[in-house]
């Protein structure tokens, strides 16, 4: 098969309606992915089942088609693709690039969470698998919109939780195996997510696996400076109703209010925002929710 030159996605966690956060990813990783000719793919990530809401992955697909955004594959869900992570985890285990850590939370509390050495006699039943993160890790990578980023995964973050001890897998490890599986080329998604990039990063490099390339959008935060998913102003978008939310995320993207003025029905719209889109707008600081309503009015 020809080798695909852009394949975008959205991945969202179902837990809870779409706010205006989300919509924002969505739209902005449609857009490009349009922008660039390409594909643009749902995966449904629903590997945390405390956090998650029955109902809510459907709802928010549906949601989504309100705004015109429908996947060009079949939607996957993580919940059926143990197998994916399995095999993954047993390479990086096989390799010894992955352990079994009997560390407790407490254990870790004086080093504020991060993990480098396991303490000596911790035996619990079900151990975390971590991945063995190397003193030199510095990774680094140039973002499409924040610019270069990098990090130093072993003091910032130290050695990364790949299953948990609860048996639950880590998102870390299940974005990278799905990524590279569905051949996504593009990962455009939210800021808060920048910091989790050179662990992905690392986590493909001991996989074998390619990198790929990386735009985080601007978040959007509310009066308290809160970002809107964590906070009560992150009130579910209508899919009744999609052109004031729509105008929202466009704004959100740095993208002038008046290029979609005076047109009617959601997939005119749309096709009207991609020929319209420039990504070089999109501003890397967050946008306050206010100020929002104010441009796109
Ligand atoms: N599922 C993650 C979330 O909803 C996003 C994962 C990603 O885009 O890499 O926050």
């Amino acid at each position: 098969a020809p080798a695909i030159h852009y394949r975008g996605r959205f991945a969202p966690s179902p837990t809870g309606p779409l706010h205006l956060g989300s919509l924002v990813a969505a739209l902005g990783s449609w857009l490009m992915a349009r922008h660039a000719g390409g594909e643009w793919w749902i995966r449904i990530e629903d590997l945390d089942p405390p956090r998650e809401v029955p109902g809510a992955a459907d709802a928010q697909v549906r949601t989504l088609s309100g705004f015109g955004l429908v996947s060009d594959a079949p939607i996957v869900r993580q919940s059926d693709r143990h197998a994916l992570y399995e095999a993954a985890l047993a390479r990086l285990l096989d390799a010894g690039l992955a352990f079994a850590c009997h560390c407790s939370r407490t254990d870790l509390a004086e080093t504020g969470g991060i993990h480098r050495a396991c303490r000596p006699g911790r035996h619990r039943d079900t151990p975390a698998i971590r991945l063995r993160v190397p003193d030199d890790a510095r990774v680094g990578f140039e973002d499409a919109i924040q610019g270069r980023f990098e990090q130093d995964v072993a003091r910032e973050v130290g050695d990364v939780v790949l299953r948990r001890a609860d048996g639950y897998w880590a998102y870390q490890l299940a974005v990278v195996v799905d990524d590279a599986d569905q051949g996504i080329t593009d990962v455009v998604r939210g800021a808060d997510l920048l910091d989790s990039t050179p662990r992905q990063i690392l986590l493909q490099r001991a996989l074998g696996l390619p990198t790929p390339r990386y735009a985080h959008l601007p978040l959007v935060l509310d009066e308290a400076g809160h970002k809107l998913s964590k906070s009560l102003a992150a009130l579910p978008v209508d899919a009744d109703d999609p052109m004031p939310a729509l105008r929202l995320a466009w704004s959100a993207l740095g993208q002038p209010a008046g290029a979609l003025r005076g047109i009617d029905g959601i997939d005119r719209v749309l096709a009207h925002a991609v020929a319209e889109f420039e990504p070089g707008l999109i501003q890397r600081k967050p946008n306050a929710v206010a100020a929002l309503h104010n441009c796109a009015a």
